[in-house]
C-alpha cells in the first residue's frame, strides 16, 4: 500500500505533471474510470499534394486537431497510455491517441510545428530500413532525435515493413521465427541506439497479426502493440490489441466525431477467436454481454451486411469469400440514443 502511493506519486511528479501542466491534474474516481474510452487514430503522409486517400494536407489535419480540442479531448502518448495503464486515475477525461506511421517527411516539415503549436503530443512508428543521415522523402534520425527530445513518443513499426503474418515463401518454421525476430527486436534496438530513448511500442505493418505474432512481441520486449482495428479504446484495454482506426481524406470531421466518440460494444466471441490463425472460411459468431441492441451492422473484407441475434441470443453471419492473410470483422449499431456502438476484431486466414 505504501509503496503503492509512493509510486503513484513519483508517477504523478515525473510523468503525469510535465505532459499536462495546462490541465488541472485530477484523480478519477473509480465510479468514472470506467467511462473513459481511448480512440486512437492512425494517420500516414501529411503533404500539401496528396496522392492517395490516405494522404492529409497540413490544412486538414490542423482542422482535425482544432476539432479534437474543442471538443475537450487531451491527446496522450502511447508510452502514456502504457503508464496510465497501471494507474487508471490518472486519465484525463477525454484521452485521445494521435499516431503517424511510416516516418515520411511531412511528419517533421508539418506535423511537428503542428503539434508544438497546439501543445501536444503524439506518437510516430518508424521502420529503421528507410531512415537516414540525410533524405528528401522520409524523416532523418536527427530530426527525429529533435522530435524525440521535445517529447514526441518515437516507436518500432518492424524493421523493414513486410506483413508479418506472411509464412509462403518461409515454410521452414525456424527460419520465419528467426526473421520474425530480427524484425521485432532489432528494429527496437536501433531506434533505442539512435534516440537513446527506450522503444516499448510497436504498430503492426499493414495492421497485419496473429497469436504467434504476438507472442513473438512480447518476447522482444514490447509492451503494446497496435493493432488498425477499429472501435475505441478501453482503460483496461488488452495492451497487445490496441485498437487505431486509419485515417483517409475521404473521412468528413462529421463522421471523425462520430467515431472518436463511440463506444466499445460488450461481447463474447464465439468464433473466430481474435489472432486465430485458420485455415478454413470461418462462420462470424458473437454474444452481446451487456447492451440490447438488436441490429447490428458487420463487414469483413467483401462481406456486410445486418445481423440480428437467433432465439439464444447469438449473432451468427455466413462469410462467403476472404482474403488471404490478415481479415478484420467489424460490428457496429446505434442504441435509441443515436448514440454509435464498435468493436472489432480479426484473424489470419491462410487457407
Ligand atoms: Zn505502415
Amino acid at each position: 500500500m505504501r509503496f503503492k502511493l509512493k509510486a503513484g506519486l513519483v508517477l504523478l511528479l515525473v510523468f503525469v505533471i510535465p505532459f499536462f501542466q495546462s490541465n488541472a491534474i485530477r484523480v478519477q474516481p473509480e465510479s468514472k474510470i470506467k467511462n473513459i474510452y481511448i480512440p486512437a487514430l492512425c494517420y500516414h503522409r501529411v503533404t500539401p499534394q496528396i496522392s492517395s486517400v490516405y494522404d492529409l494536407t497540413p490544412e486538414m489535419l490542423e482542422e482535425q486537431i482544432r476539432l479534437f480540442i474543442g471538443e475537450g479531448y487531451q491527446p496522450i502518448t502511447v508510452q502514456q497510455f502504457i503508464k496510465l495503464q497501471k494507474h487508471p486515475e490518472f486519465f484525463p477525461d477525454k484521452p485521445i491517441l494521435l499516431t503517424f506511421d511510416d516516418g515520411s517527411k511531412g511528419h517533421y516539415q508539418y506535423v511537428f510545428p503542428l503539434l508544438q503549436k497546439y501543445e501536444i503530443k503524439a506518437t510516430f512508428f518508424v521502420y529503421p530500413s528507410v531512415i537516414a543521415e540525410k533524405s528528401d522523402k522520409m524523416i532523418t534520425w536527427s530530426e527525429l532525435l529533435e522530435m524525440s527530445e521535445a517529447g514526441m513518443d518515437i516507436e518500432s513499426h518492424t524493421m523493414s515493413h513486410p506483413f508479418l503474418t506472411k509464412r509462403t515463401e518461409m515454410p521452414d518454421d525456424s527460419e520465419y521465427l528467426k526473421w520474425l525476430d530480427h524484425e521485432l527486436k532489432d528494429s527496437k534496438r536501433v531506434i533505442e541506439e539512435h534516440l537513446k530513448t527506450r522503444v516499448t511500442s510497436l504498430a503492426y505493418s499493414y495492421g497485419w497479426h496473429n497469436r504467434v505474432v504476438e507472442e513473438k512481441c512480447v518476447e522482444a520486449g514490447y509492451q503494446a502493440m497496435l493493432t488498425v482495428n477499429w472501435g475505441c479504446n478501453r482503460v483496461d484495454e488488452n495492451p497487445y490489441r490496441i485498437k487505431r482506426r486509419v485515417v483517409s481524406n475521404a473521412m468528413s470531421l462529421r463522421q471523425l466525431q462520430k467515431y472518436i466518440a463511440s463506444r466499445p460494444l460488450s461481447l463474447e466471441i464465439i468464433s473466430p477467436e481474435d489472432s486465430a490463425i485458420i485455415a478454413e472460411v470461418p462462420e462470424v459468431q458473437f454474444r452481446l454481454t451487456n447492451r440490447e441492441l438488436n441490429l447490428l451492422d458487420i463487414e469483413v473484407g467483401r462481406n456486410s451486411g445486418e445481423i440480428k441475434p437467433n432465439g439464444d441470443g447469438v449473432f451468427s453471419f455466413h462469410l462467403t469469400s476472404l482474403y488471404s492473410g490478415y481479415n478484420m470483422i467489424i460490428v457496429s449499431g446505434y442504441d435509441g440514443q443515436k448514440q454509435l456502438y464498435m468493436e472489432s476484431w480479426g484473424f489470419d486466414y491462410s487457407p
